[in-house]
């Protein structure tokens, strides 16, 4: 079976891809834009002379259209390598990393959490739905007496989908902030920045970390923006690239791409997320229709429309997603370790999901391509395949 990668839905001989949480298909007009930044015009955007200069000028238009979308200035933007290296940078502030103690959730990806926890930060309370316990943040933020550096919160959660309205949290960063130490709000809308508006919804962060691969860019390319008059010093040292604050040469015709997927994303946004939203439903609603025992993880909350996590109650995600496989569906257990081996979820735990059903979580996440009849053909397929797991469970 080839993988689905956009192209006409309703070819029964494609795999149904639902792992866009994991990663995004290249969008075709992204690959389109980033061809002559591979051959043509490869200029190093370091160099001074006709070729350096090209780089330089498709950098520049990339950061203006990604400032633009993010809303922040094109002096804002950092590039990093993905997610991973902005959390990092955010987290520490550098290096040496700045002194104080960074806060952050306990449903955090591990590019937060491993890091908050390096540093012998304070984790806080998430609630039913994966959002940030505002009482736990205050009162974790009055615990460590002023000397927060950093309280990170993420925008959307990467397995469960939940969205946190960061205006609370930032009225209490803000109210534990003083005039000789302000708190540093940032957040992680590596998830979220395919489907919400980040000019409304990270308006208060002081940073935000964002990455291409979820959204119809390249892997490799993310940026961390750092709004002013916040600075943050580098993590990485070398040549001095992105004006001293993260060195390496750094590759353009991601940067273009990154832009690219963005202005996409930003294009078809209203369409995408009302048309996603109904064809959630329709399989949420369809699935516990057929599938007794099949609990969405989340309701009543603001989810992203692409993000669907079930729990199915007698039977295993490791044994769910086997047999999804075997009928041509690719799905995620939410939370997986880089050797593809499914570990325990510390998002489910956090919010205390009970263990019953935490064995059988899986993770769907749509792409923007998506059509009614995957929908339907996904439903068509799942039951037989949740009874048939159901039979190696004990
Ligand atoms: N943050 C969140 C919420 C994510 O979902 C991911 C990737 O899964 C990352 C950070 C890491 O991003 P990257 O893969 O670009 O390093």
């Amino acid at each position: 079976m080839t993988p689905y990668a956009g192209g006409v839905p309703s070819d029964p001989n494609r795999t149904l891809y639902f792992d866009n949480a994991a990663t995004t298909p290249v969008r075709p007009e992204v690959v389109a834009a980033m061809s002559p930044y591979l051959t043509e015009q490869f200029g190093n955007p370091s160099g001074s002379h006709v070729v350096a200069r090209a780089a330089v000028r498709a950098m520049d238009e990339a950061r203006e259209v990604i400032a633009g979308i993010i809303g922040c200035g094109p002096g804002e933007v950092i590039f990093t390598s993905g997610g991973t290296e902005a959390d990092n940078h955010a987290i520490t502030g550098g290096m040496p990393p700045q002194p104080g103690v960074p806060i952050c959730t306990a449903v955090e990806h591990h590019a937060v959490l491993d890091v908050v926890k390096a540093l012998d930060g304070k984790v806080v309370n998430v609630d039913r739905a994966g959002r940030v316990d505002l009482d736990s943040l205050k009162a974790t933020l009055g615990d460590v007496d002023g000397a927060a550096s950093v309280v990170s919160v993420m925008l959307a959660n990467n397995e469960v989908g939940s969205v946190n309205d960061l205006g609370p949290v930032a009225d209490l960063v803000e109210e534990f902030s003083t005039s000789e130490h302000a708190i540093l709000l940032h957040t992680d809308a590596v998830q979220a920045a395919a489907w919400l508006d980040l000019r409304i919804a990270a308006a208060r962060a002081n940073m935000i970390s964002i990455s291409a691969h979820k959204l119809g860019g390249p892997k490799g390319v993310g940026a961390l923006v750092v709004r002013a008059p916040t600075t943050i010093r580098p993590m990485i040292l070398g040549g001095g690239q992105e004006r001293g604050r993260r060195s390496g040469t750094p590759s353009v015709a991601s940067i273009v791409g990154f832009a690219e997927a963005l202005r996409a994303v930003e294009r078809d946004r209203s369409e995408v997320n009302e048309r996603l939203t109904h064809l959630k439903d329709r399989f949420v609603t369809g699935l516990t229709a057929a599938v007794q025992g099949a609990n969405p993880t989340v309701e009543g909350v603001v989810t992203l429309p692409g993000t669907c996590h079930i729990c199915f109650e007698g039977a295993d995600s490791e044994s769910l997603l086997l047999l999804f496989e075997s009928v041509g569906i690719v799905a995620s257990a939410g939370s997986s370790c880089s050797s593809g081996a499914t570990e325990p979820s510390h998002v489910l735990s956090a919010m205390a999901t009970p263990e019953s059903l935490r064995q059988g979580a899986i993770r769907f996440s749509f792409g923007h391509d998506i059509a009614v009849d995957d929908i339907d053909r996904a439903l068509s397929l799942i039951p037989d395949a949740v009874s048939r797991a159901r039979e190696f469970f004990s």
